[in-house]
């Protein structure tokens, strides 16, 4: 028997399986923490935007609603303008005291204020209040942000004056404590801090420090203007309160974050287990012999007889469950497995071959697997397995079958091999042709023998003038390339005869003869059916 595993692939796997391990675990771990990351930084910035702009718009129209409260005390003002201020003074008095907002009223005329609410009629130039009063245009309200009044200069404000044409007038100061009031409000927990100018007056900022810019990022900032008077809001919101923000997020985000890990750290260790199962499921199906080889035979148009066989390998396990071939090479190929299946189907083969008789000639097709083939294993495999079966079947032929996705790869080396095993006597087939990526002149540069057409290709002949264009060309590409084609899943007389009528050489497939175990196979042979089994084919 050959050995199942050398020494050299078991070290490899036994490296590569903690690795897998270590990296998926790390990736379950760091992949959710990473998300939650990301997400909770966009969702951050996302509130705090919003946070921004919400409290930022409620100053605003507090702010104009303020502004409308000053411009209709201004028209109530009209009437009093050019009347002497002891005539006017208790009413003006009485009205600025009933209404919220205001420092002061008063009525000016030229450039002088003639009577106000906080000092009666004491007489102060206009300029003490709007450094260039000359400016204001008759008929309109004007409005700017001052840093302070007469009496009051260390507290902002807001001036409205409307002048009339004969130089007359009146104004309004509105304090602008409530406004500071009304950030120190809104901003309190977040530190944001705002300016709000009107006309190009006075900045009244809730706080003079700036937010701080430290940080790698900038600070988020947001201005607006009110479409109704000319002020001008812009609010700043800290990068330390952008990250109070993101660290809060980050904390829901997280447990959430941690529950994912949770079951990507589950769901990677039931993979790696399974894997790691699927593989010692193998090694002990290897082991416990559940493995077995069929061989189905294949037909040669020329001699009219069988010329040779593949070998299948099948899977049973001791419960009778059959596992299917297409799934357990790939998956055997997907786990690394395939070098050593392959080791012991060709042990089974020699097991199997104790007994055989064949005809002169007869050739034996393995399946081998890209991974095989470029592993540097594979010539020393093969050459072994045929010093074995020399020792009872002198005269069967081997035949490599190859799939287009061996020669992809390193074409050198594997050039190099089959040429070294094609001068010992091997033969080799591209099998499941059209079914891979190969061109042409890719293909050129192999050295082959066998072209074996795909099953898929046979299946789509129905009728015997039908138009298979695809079938057709691969059978012309096998003369071109001096190959003998070898047609496989052939199932129905039609099919047969077309592709004999096309010069197939050889036909394998259940019309002919189904794979069979070793035994049955010799009993087969000894007495083959004839074939074709209705001699008038149709057509
Ligand atoms: P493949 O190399 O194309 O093998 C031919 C498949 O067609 C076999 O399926 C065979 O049983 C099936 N077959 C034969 N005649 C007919 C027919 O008339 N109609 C239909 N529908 N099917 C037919 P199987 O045994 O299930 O194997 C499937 C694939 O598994 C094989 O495809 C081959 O790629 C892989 N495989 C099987 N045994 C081995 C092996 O020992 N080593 C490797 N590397 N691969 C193998
Ligand atoms: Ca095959
Ligand atoms: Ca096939």
């Amino acid at each position: 028997m050959i050995a199942v595993q050398s020494e050299e692939s078991a070290v490899k796997q036994r490296i590569s399986k903690p690795i897998v391990r270590h990296w998926s675990l790390l990736a379950a771990v760091l992949l959710p923490l990473l998300l939650s990351l990301i997400f909770s930084y966009f969702a951050a910035r996302n509130q705090l935007s919003h946070h921004m702009s919400s409290i930022g718009e409620s100053l605003m129209n507090h702010s104009e609603q303020i502004s409308d409260r000053a411009a209709a005390m201004l028209n109530r003002l009209q009437p009093f303008s050019a009347q002497p201020c002891n005539r006017v003074l208790i009413d003006i008095q009485r009205i600025s005291n009933l209404n919220a907002y205001f420092r002061s009223i008063g009525l000016f005329e030229h450039h002088e204020i003639l009577c106000s609410s906080a000092y009666g009629s004491l007489v102060r130039p206009l300029n003490s209040l709007v450094p260039d009063w000359f400016s204001l245009q008759a008929g309109q309200v004007s409005a700017l942000s001052i840093a302070g009044t007469y009496g009051v200069p260390n507290r902002p404000a807001i001036l409205f004056v409307q002048r009339n044409q004969d130089g007359s007038g009146s104004y309004v100061i509105i304090d602008g404590q409530y406004l500071l009031d009304f950030m120190n409000a809104v901003g309190r927990h977040q530190n944001d801090v705002f300016s709000l100018q009107v006309g190009d007056g006075y900045a009244i900022r809730n706080s003079q420090l700036a937010p701080d810019n430290t940080l790698l990022w900038h600070n988020f900032h947001l201005t607006l203007h009110s479409a109704r008077y000319p002020i001008t809001l812009s609010v700043d919101a800290s990068a330390s309160e952008f990250i109070r923000i993101w660290l809060q997020l980050l904390l829901t985000f997280l447990s959430l974050g941690i529950i994912l890990a949770l079951i990507f750290i589950l769901l990677a260790n039931n993979w790696l287990q399974r894997r790691h199962s699927f593989r010692d499921e193998m090694r002990r199906a290897i082991a416990r012999d559940e493995f077995f080889v069929v061989y189905q035979p294949v037909y040669s148009n020329q001699t009219g007889t069988a010329s040779g066989m593949e070998a299948l390998l099948r899977w049973q396990r001791p419960n009778g469950e059959w596992v299917n071939p297409d799934m357990f090479i790939a998956a055997a190929e997907a786990e690394q497995m395939i070098i050593p299946l392959t080791r012991h189907l060709l042990s089974l083969i020699i097991r199997d071959s104790a007994g055989w008789q064949v005809p002169d000639g007869f050739h034996l097709a393995l399946n081998v697997a890209a991974e095989h083939l470029q592993d540097e294993s594979f010539l020393d495999d093969i050459r072994r397995f045929a010093r074995h079966m020399a020792l009872h079947t002198r005269q069967l032929k081997i035949l490599l079958e190859l799939t287009e996705r061996s020669l992809i790869g390193d074409p050198q080396a594997v050039i190099g091999k089959l040429n070294e095993l094609r001068r010992e006597g091997f033969y080799v087939a591209i099998d499941d042709f059209g079914t891979g990526h190969c061109t042409l002149s890719y293909l050129q540069t192999f050295p082959l023998d066998y072209l074996k057409i795909d099953k898929g290709f046979v299946a789509a002949i129905e009728d015997i003038e039908g138009e298979t264009p695809v079938l057709d060309t691969i059978i012309q590409l096998s003369h071109k390339l001096a190959l003998q084609a070898v047609a496989e899943g052939v199932e129905t007389p039609i099919q047969l005869h077309y592709l004999q009528q096309r010069n197939v050489a050889y036909i394998q497939g259940y019309l002919y003869a189904h794979p069979m175990r070793s035994d049955a196979l010799m009993r087969w042979l000894k007495n083959p059916p004839t074939f074709p089994p209705d001699s008038k084919t149709p057509g």
